[in-house]
């Protein structure tokens, strides 16, 4: 085995939260800073134009994941990807730039005892990350890191959508993130001069000629070492090698909602009765590692066009797709500038709740998710909608003690009948919203499913427990809180552990009401400043002892 230094801070996952961190850290040139990634760089075009991530949803820049047989998904074993690259998700999503409601996060605190998390707290952290081309103050930020902006060319389906949605009685919303979350309107993006701006451009790149900042990709950290009660270190495999950094202040584990608890349970920190079923030993008891995953349970409306209308009419060598690549490379604009997913909004499943509880993606394009009907290139469009806060709760469980294998995921959609009743509200709506006389125009026909009739109640229900499937927003499977089925503290500190944090989705207690990576970069933000702090303490302690 190789010993390969000891670097104050080690940060196992160099994906959203991983990637912020490092950038924060280093900012300290007294510091030493070791980012390990399992997956590679992010030099790749189709990265960082932003309609080339659907050409990422399969190949070696994602894990490749999939559900356990889902027992309210009519047994479908579901994709999950999730990102396996420098940057993680936020180099292969589509860059919908949203942070959910107030109520999140005030939710967090009154719920599950998460002290300094509310709303008005946690405000200063997004506006610290973000860079936004048109909105300023009091709700966005103009001088951090993320850059946000506007579509560079709204496609004409996604201009009629938005006209659509208010005609189906929504309000124009310019601003998501504003005072208002309800209406329909354009997404924001995150993306500066039509290139995307995921956390690894954002914060990662400028830190990297720092001299106190080492990055490795394509290092899988196998083990978080543990001794007398402390992270002393990490254990890795780097081409074919095992490899092991110490940690002289703090390990910190950002691999995401899937790879965090997966990480820990190996680690031997988790339910006893979950390691011993995959092997492993267990050194700290923690029986909440791996629960309460959420996510939000997406369904699909598929729309067959009336000519050759939408973006993936480029999705294959053609005159319109060799011109539309030469003004995308020459200029950074035209189609391939779009990011596809456009437009959208939030409404009301349910009239009675405080906020919107349904949020829709429009994308001028149809793109073969599974299941979805697959339409001839350029003449389909997708509308796709799902419930906010979503009541089922699923499980991350370590398959065994070999850290190659995929963790089982069982994210146990639909569970909640509820959920359901949310889902369905989401599609009906879909299908009002398409049906109004701006998109009427641009529509042949609507393709739901295989075809089979989606009317009766039965079917409806039949349709989304067919058809659900990730929106790539998983999280809660290391939770903060006070509760003891909680797993860090709102500190970030694994509880009962000294040197050991977890800095990513997979800690947030609730789902937000929104896409999950502003969230996720707002955590980070906020986790840097208290290690930072922390460490403060403790050398004060020192120096006055
Ligand atoms: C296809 C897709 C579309 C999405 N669309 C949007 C969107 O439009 N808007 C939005 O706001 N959010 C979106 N999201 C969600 C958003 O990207 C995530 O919420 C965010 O990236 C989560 O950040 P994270 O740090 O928790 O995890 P990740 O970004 O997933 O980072 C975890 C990193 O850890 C690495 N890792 C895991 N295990 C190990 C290990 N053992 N050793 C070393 N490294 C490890 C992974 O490779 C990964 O790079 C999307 C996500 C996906 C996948």
């Amino acid at each position: 085995m190789f010993y390969d230094g000891a670097y104050d801070y080690v940060i196992a996952g160099g994906g959203t939260g991983g990637c912020v961190l490092a950038g924060r850290l280093s900012e300290d040139p007294t510091v030493s800073v070791l980012l390990l990634e399992a997956g590679g760089t992010d030099r790749n075009l189709f990265i960082h134009m932003p309609a080339g991530f659907p050409k990422l949803s399969t190949g070696p820049h994602q894990w490749g994941y999939a559900s356990t047989p889902q027992k309210h998904g009519n047994g479908r074993r579901i994709p999950l990807r999730q990102g396996h690259v420098l940057g993680g998700g936020g180099s292969i999503n589509s860059q919908v730039f949203t942070r959910g409601v107030a109520e999140d996060y005030d939710g967090w605190v009154t719920d599950y005892g998460c002290e300094g998390w509310s709303a008005e707290e946690v405000c200063k952290y997004f506006l610290r990350s973000e860079s936004n081309s048109r909105l300023s103050a009091p709700h966005h930020g103009t001088q951090g890191p993320l850059g946000v902006s506007d579509l560079v060319h709204p496609h004409k389906l996604s201009a009629a959508f938005v006209q659509a949605g208010q005609e189906f009685g929504l309000p124009y919303n310019s601003d998501f993130n504003g005072a208002e979350q309800y209406g329909v309107g354009f997404y924001q993006t995150t993306t500066k001069n039509g290139r995307r701006c995921s956390a690894a451009v954002a914060y990662l790149k400028p830190a990297r000629k720092r001299r106190n900042l080492t990055v490795r990709t394509n290092v899988i950290v196998s083990k978080v070492i543990i001794k007398n009660g402390r992270a002393v270190g990490i254990r890795a495999l780097e081409g074919g090698s095992a490899r092991t950094y110490s940690a002289k202040r703090e390990v910190i584990v950002a691999s995401g909602a899937f790879g965090s608890p997966k990480l820990l349970q190996l680690s031997g920190i988790g339910n006893p009765a979950d390691l011993a079923a995959a092997g492993i030993g267990t050194i700290h008891p923690l029986p909440g590692v791996g629960k309460n995953l959420q996510d939000h349970c997406a369904v699909d409306v598929i729309f067959e066009l009336t000519d050759y209308h939408s973006l993936d009419r480029l999705n294959r060598v053609s005159p319109a797709a060799i011109m539309a690549g030469l003004e995308y490379l020459a200029l950074h604009s035209g189609p391939f500038a779009s990011t596809v997913v456009e437009a959208g909004g939030f409404s009301y499943g349910n009239k009675d709740e405080k906020t919107p509880d349904l949020q829709f993606h429009f994308l001028p394009a149809a793109r073969a998710e599974v299941g979805c009907p697959t339409l001839r290139p350029g003449f389909g469009a997708t509308l796709n909608s799902y419930f906010v806060r979503p009541r089922s709760r699923g499980t991350v469980r370590v398959a065994s003690s070999d850290p190659a294998k995929a963790p089982l995921i069982d994210p146990n959609y639909l569970a909640d009948d509820y959920d359901v009743e949310m889902a369905i509200a989401g599609v009906q709506q879909s299908r009002q919203i398409m049906e109004q006389s701006s998109m009427a125009p641009f529509i042949r026909a609507e393709r739901m499913g295989d075809g089979t009739p989606v009317e009766t109640r039965d079917e409806y229900v039949n349709f989304v427990r067919s058809y659900g499937r990730t929106s790539y927003h998983p999280v809660g499977t290391c939770a903060m809180g006070t509760k003891e089925d909680s797993v860090v503290s709102p500190r970030l500190k694994v509880h009962g552990l000294e040197g050991l944090r977890v800095v990513d989705s997979s800690i947030m207690p609730r789902l937000v009401s929104s896409n999950t990576q502003a969230p996720t970069i707002m955590i980070a933000e906020k986790a840097a400043e208290m290690i930072l702090e922390d460490a403060l303490d403790t050398t004060s302690r020192v120096v006055a002892g």
